[in-house]
């Protein structure tokens, strides 16, 4: 295409062409910002300055409005996301980076997901928010379980559409800064099911607990 410029060849660049070049230009500035915004994020973690800024919102609406994100690329590789459940779940904790990791999981289940169905369930249990990120692709061996929650670790595959093996090491320490955790249930072939756990308590009930049991 330089050369077509350069020699003021335009008639070579039809709308198709055009299109087609501008999307994958987008695509790859995308996957740099993300490169960029990912490292950023590593370092501020090393010097323990990944800072939370809580203020009360509603989990539910959170997903909702990701899913809702999400269809176009789902429909891109033909297939879907279900919503199943999504109970509105009000608590206190840092919507940017929570749809951080939300935005991190779901885009792992559309990747590995074979171009099955994903499905999404939003939900209370035991005191605690519960955002379930299910699909049936690739799945995860036991042994990788942990591993994949390393800093570029990644399960040897065929894509090169992957990205450096960030996304889940940042998703849990913000989520351990929040005092949740994520949980992984896998078998090889058979899909992962990614579980966001997050305390619902505001941060001043939390301290008033933490308080009350070391006094
Ligand atoms: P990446 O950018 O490589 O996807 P992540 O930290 O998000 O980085 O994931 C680390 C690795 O965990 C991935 O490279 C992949 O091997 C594995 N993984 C993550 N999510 C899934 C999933 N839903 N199904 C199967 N493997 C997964």
């Amino acid at each position: 295409p330089k050369r077509h410029l350069a020699r003021g060849n335009l008639a070579a660049f039809s709308g198709d062409k055009l299109q087609a070049m501008v999307e994958r230009d987008e695509r790859q500035i995308n996957s740099l910002i993300r490169l960029v915004e990912d490292m950023l994020d590593v370092s501020r973690i090393r010097t323990g300055k990944l800072s939370l800024r809580p203020k009360a919102f509603d989990l539910g609406l959170l997903v909702r409005g990701l899913v809702e994100n999400f269809a176009a690329q789902a429909s891109a590789l033909d297939t879907h996301i279900e919503l199943q459940r999504c109970e509105p779940l009000l608590g206190e904790w840092d919507e940017f980076r929570i749809e951080q990791v939300l935005a991190n999981l779901l885009s792992n289940a559309l990747r590995y997901g074979e171009r099955k169905p994903v499905q999404v369930r939003v939900f209370e249990q035991d005191g605690l928010a519960c955002v379930q990120v299910q699909d049936h692709g690739i799945g995860i061996c036991v042994a990788n379980q942990q591993r994949i929650f390393q800093q570029f670790e990644r399960v040897a595959t065929q894509q090169a559409s992957g990205g450096l093996g960030l996304g889940l090491y940042i998703s849990e320490q913000i989520v351990q800064a929040h005092g949740g955790r994520i949980l992984v249930e896998s078998e090889e072939g058979k899909g992962a099911t990614f579980t966001l756990q997050l305390p619902l308590a505001t941060y001043e009930q939390q301290n008033d607990q933490a308080r009350a049991t070391s006094a």
